[in-house]
């Protein structure tokens, strides 16, 4: 009995070094799975938070200007100068992508899908633009083909905007939201979503009855939370628009399901913001949420332009996040976000930047960086003190502008570091899911051109580089610049060779 046992021991002692002696004399190239594939081409992204180094932001950023990405089934293994790389991985099937800055893929943290078809309606701030464009659209998703054909062109749209994740806010009507994670789900992209909690301030047919909101979420909760790369969000849509009984609900879901996140607006236009708080007879807007428990890690709030210093504060203390939508503050007219305010690194506020597609006027977040740029900077003209000189804070003004390092930041591990998602995206750490972006600096109006040729005509240094991101952002603008997208290491986008369409084909996934 005692040498089988002994004999079973040796065994298992022989395979054991078998198998470690494979491991570390086989090349890489030659793992059990056999998918490593590797992208070779100019990197650029981030290994922190550039506004903890104000006047040296490049210490944030991390560039190679022939760099080698090297994937294991979508999942990141390596990263580093081509130079010092490709020797440990012979025989690596490797794509080249020439002349182009990859990034990592761009994270909207505030959007609607549903609002797909009125993106760009005219002329209104947002309760009467709610009432007469996007509740009667947003209820048309109660057709499944509709829903569908409208999920399809959003995602095409984001994926030729550079878009890999997102957080939406999906549909007062459940069926919508499950087709909404069933398509994301053939993409395979990082996903946040939930049925949208409205009850009141909305036409009767788009409400839904607090005990509905909670069954219909905890459903959808049920069949997609962490399914594949999808997450759930529990989503009271505003304050506003919410009754106590169904923000009760909304409390209650997050109790149950603590691992989903919580996703709202706060302080968007002023109306909404002096009404909110009388409706639940709190102090302020961020209150109302505060007094339902549901304010802490993996929280969002869109917009956030009309935030007492005190709100700041108590965001930052709960490790809540918000989202920085200019575009649609500017074409709502909803008021100027203090970027400065919220980066003070005594009080840091977890922050996305987000589209807020279709009070947003664009799907792409580089579209969203060149109208953050400008709201800091009329930010700035009170600021300086040129207007008012009790206003004069020339730290929070410095704090305002969005270099390239910033912006491109806020969209990449920024936007992951606001969803808490950066352990998974973000950057080309190894272990991370690959999603990039090949971005064309000489894409864009014929006037780029003209303007990059001036930087370089290619970039050697991180300075270089951060310059045509600079250029890509100011005058290119937006999805131009998108010259391919990748999600889990496969290329779902390529400029003139993927199609964008109202109804996309299955061959383009
Ligand atoms: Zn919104």
């Amino acid at each position: 009995m005692l040498s089988s046992v002994h004999k079973i021991k040796r065994l298992i002692a022989t395979v054991f070094i078998v198998l470690l002696s494979a491991a570390i004399l086989s090349p890489p190239s030659l793992a059990a799975d056999g998918k490593l594939t590797g992208v070779r081409g100019t990197f650029f992204d981030f290994i922190d938070d550039p506004w903890k180094h104000v006047g040296d932001e490049e210490a944030s950023a991390r560039f190679y200007a022939d760099g080698l990405l090297v994937m294991d089934n979508g999942i990141i293994k390596d990263f580093g100068p081509y130079s010092e790389l490709s020797s440990k991985y012979p025989g690596l099937e490797v794509t080249s992508i020439a002349n182009r800055i990859i990034t990592p893929g761009f994270v909207d943290g505030h959007v609607h899908f549903p609002q797909t078809r009125v993106l760009g309606a005219y002329g209104l701030q947002l309760l009467p633009w709610l009432e007469e464009w996007i509740f009667p659209e947003e209820m048309k998703y109660k057709d499944a083909a509709y829903a569908r054909e409208g999920v399809k062109h959003y995602f095409d749209n984001m994926l030729s905007a550079g878009t890999t994740t997102v957080q939406d806010f999906g549909n007062s009507y459940k069926s919508a939201v499950d087709i909404f994670f069933d398509e994301a789900s053939k993409r395979n992209m990082r996903v946040l979503c939930g049925v949208s909690g409205l009850d009141r301030s909305a036409p009767a047919d788009y409400c839904v009855a607090p005990p509905q909101f909670y069954s219909d979420s905890k459903e959808m909760i049920q069949k997609w939370h962490r399914k594949g790369r999808n997450l759930y969000a529990i989503t009271p849509r505003f304050a506003y628009g919410d009754s106590p009984e169904l923000m009760a609900m909304c409390g209650k879901l997050h109790k149950e399901f603590p691992d989903c996140w919580v996703n709202t607006h706060v302080s968007e236009n002023p109306t909404e913001t002096r009404n909110a708080p009388l409706e639940h007879k709190c102090s302020d807007y961020l209150g109302c949420y505060e007094k339902y428990g549901l304010v802490g890690p993996k929280f969002t709030a869109g917009h956030g332009v009309w935030l007492s210093d005190n709100e700041i504060e108590r965001l930052h203390k709960a490790g809540a996040a918000i989202s920085f939508c200019p575009n649609s503050n500017t074409f709502l007219g909803s008021g100027l976000f203090r970027l400065g305010a919220v980066t003070d690194p005594r009080k840091r506020v977890r922050l996305t930047f987000g589209t807020d597609m279709g009070g947003g006027n664009s799907f792409s977040m580089i579209n969203v960086l060149n109208q953050a740029y400008k709201v800091g900077l009329c930010n700035n003209t009170m600021l300086d003190g040129s207007v008012d000189p009790r206003w004069h804070d020339e730290a929070q003004a410095e704090r305002n502008k969005l270099n390239a390092y910033r912006a491109f930041y806020s969209i990449t591990l920024g936007g992951a570091e606001g969803l808490y998602l950066e352990k998974l995206i973000g950057n080309f750490n190894p272990g991370k899911e690959a999603d990039f972006v090949a971005l064309d600096w000489n894409a864009g109006p014929s006037s780029m051109r003209w303007h990059q040729s001036l930087i370089c005509q290619k970039p050697a240094t991180k300075k270089e580089a951060a310059q045509l991101l600079f250029g890509i952002l100011a005058v290119g603008g937006d999805e131009r610049c998108v010259d391919e997208t990748w999600v889990m290491g496969k290329r779902l986008y390529k400029k003139g060779l993927t199609e964008t369409s109202a109804v996309p084909g299955e061959e383009q996934r």
